[in-house]
């Protein structure tokens, strides 16, 4: 019978060679792949483990799915290394014209009465040059960000848009930029940062509801992930399966990353796990900054896929659907994931969390019949719903990813690539740009890459590299460790 991690004495953490690697990784999803790699790559002979409490790497990238998952060529870090790995990238198949459809709790939407359209028109401009302002690049400190920082996106909403209709058309848009119904756990503050690492309002909702630049990658958004875990193992990367991290504690040397079979000893240690971390303790008084990870809230989805022989809007063009989630309606969005020359056509989206699945199919068919004006699109030849509690064998991937709830700004901290001690958060929401997406995890891989590098090998890096860093460390409360350090390092590389 094995151990529990409660068993080990505390003299086993402290012998000297006892499991002993210079980085652990906990979570072999894009962020922690991404960052082993960059470490891995320069061989500089560090010794670095990934543990990942799944039988597989990948995370939320979810096999079986990945092949509806996109990106846009607006996001250079996932565009980077797809051309870097030689991966085919295909843009949505044109199906005629495309349409975008507003479906509202009085069905497909046609016209606006002017008196409503002004108020949703003000309210999209007013969200989108806050999201500009360079003073949301961070949670730095100023007159108006504690107040935002308080107040839930629903509150605001209800300030500042009179007419109960308007609202719910502006819920809809501001769901789709953050892909989460539950606007009352998110903090305006937190809102507008986010979306000013997307270079702002209408570029997220580019990215989510689609343009031109959408693309899909052959194989599916797992082939980079496979490319990835490839590198990682060839430049002396290991991966630990099924082991997952339970406590981290720390003494004056070294990082100890227990799990439920070993523990393991570090110089650092980093958490690619999506916030909040509710399975890991963290042990150290200096490190309770990491309790604030509780205040993050996972946005309830769950992901679906429908593949059509002849799909029920081919007479009309192709259509992707909004909806203003606060209807009847289970849908929250869809969006044609047909691409290449393939000859199925594939419908992709979100949504709410299911009472039963079974009604949820039908109020999926049902909404997508009225938008399409059809009884056909249940003549489907396979439908699959992402059930995450059924999908993984530890952990409950819940959810594309998770929101700051309102809470002081205080809490509002971003340490994208910045220690604190000895740990580094580095789960796509950590990221600087497009957090919560594919782009972001490679992001924030890389930077915790860098950034580490910057400590123990800092002769590796070019200039560029650690310019990139600097330059993605915007946080106020931060960036004095980090102005000295990366630019003696500098100034010594020039
Ligand atoms: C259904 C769905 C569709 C999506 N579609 C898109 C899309 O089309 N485009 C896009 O850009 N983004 C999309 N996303 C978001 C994107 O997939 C994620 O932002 C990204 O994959 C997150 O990567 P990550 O490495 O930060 O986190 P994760 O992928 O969550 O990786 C974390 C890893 O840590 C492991 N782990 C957790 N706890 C522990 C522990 N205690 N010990 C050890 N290991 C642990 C997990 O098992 C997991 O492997 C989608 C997400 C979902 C779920």
């Amino acid at each position: 019978m094995s151990r529990r991690a409660s068993d080990f004495a505390d003299e086993e953490f402290v012998t000297a060679d006892y499991n002993d690697v210079d980085i652990v990784i906990v979570g072999a999803g894009l962020s922690g792949l991404t960052c082993a790699y960059n470490i891995l790559r320069r061989k500089t002979g560090l010794e670095v483990l990934i543990i990942e409490a799944n039988r597989d790497v990948g995370g939320r990238i979810l096999k079986d799915y990945s092949n509806s998952y996109y990106a846009n060529s607006l996001q250079e870090h996932v565009t980077k290394l797809v051309e870097m790995f030689n991966i085919n990238t295909y843009p949505e198949q044109n199906i005629g014209v495309k349409e975008r459809i507003l479906f509202t709790r009085y069905g497909h939407f046609k016209n606006l009465p002017k008196f409503y359209g002004a108020e949703v028109h003000n309210f999209l401009h007013m969200v989108e040059k806050s999201a500009l302002d360079p003073r949301f690049s961070n949670y730095a400190m100023h007159e108006d960000s504690e107040l935002l920082a308080k107040t839930s996106v629903e509150q605001l909403l209800r300030r500042v848009v009179y007419f109960p209709y308007s609202r719910s058309l502006c819920r809809a848009f501001v769901c789709s930029s953050c892909a989460t119904r539950g606007l009352k756990n998110i903090s305006s503050l937190w809102l507008l940062v986010m979306l000013n690492g997307s270079s702002g309002f209408f570029n997220r909702l580019r990215f989510t509801i689609g343009d031109e630049n959408r693309y899909f990658i052959q194989g599916g958004m797992t082939n980079i992930v496979q490319e990835l875990l490839k590198k990682v193992i060839h430049h002396g990367g290991k991966i630990r399966y099924l082991d997952p991290v339970n406590k981290i504690r720390f003494n004056d040397d070294r990082a100890y990353v227990q799990t439920e079979r070993k523990c393991f000893k570090c110089e650092f240690v980093v958490l690619a796990v999506p916030p909040p971390m509710k399975d890991i303790v963290i042990e150290s008084s200096s490190e309770c900054f990491l309790n604030r990870q509780n205040l993050y809230v996972s946005g309830e989805n769950l992901f679906f896929k429908i593949i059509y022989e002849t799909p029920p809007w081919l007479n009309n063009g192709a259509k992707d659907i909004v909806t203003t989630w606060d209807i009847n309606s289970n849908l929250n969005t869809a969006y044609n994931a047909t691409f290449g020359d393939s000859r199925t056509f594939a419908l992709s989206g979100f949504l709410d969390q299911p009472d039963s699945v079974q009604t949820h199919k039908k109020g999926l068919f049902d909404t997508l019949n009225e938008c399409f004006n059809t009884t056909e699109a249940q003549t489907y030849v396979q439908y699959k719903l992402w059930n995450p509690v059924l999908l993984s064998d530890q952990t409950l991937i819940s959810s594309p990813w998770s929101v700051m709830k309102p809470t002081s700004i205080i809490n509002h901290v971003n340490y994208a690539g910045v220690p604190k001690g000895r740990v580094f958060l580095a789960s796509s929401e950590n990221a600087v740009n497009w957090p919560g997406t594919v782009d972001g995890a490679i992001e924030i891989g890389e930077i915790t890459a860098y950034s580490i590098l910057s400590r123990i090998r800092p002769q590796v890096l070019t200039s560029h590299e650690i310019n990139i860093m600097y330059a993605k460390i915007k946080n106020e409360k931060t960036t004095n460790f980090f102005q000295d350090r990366c630019y003696s390092v500098l100034r010594s590389s020039v």
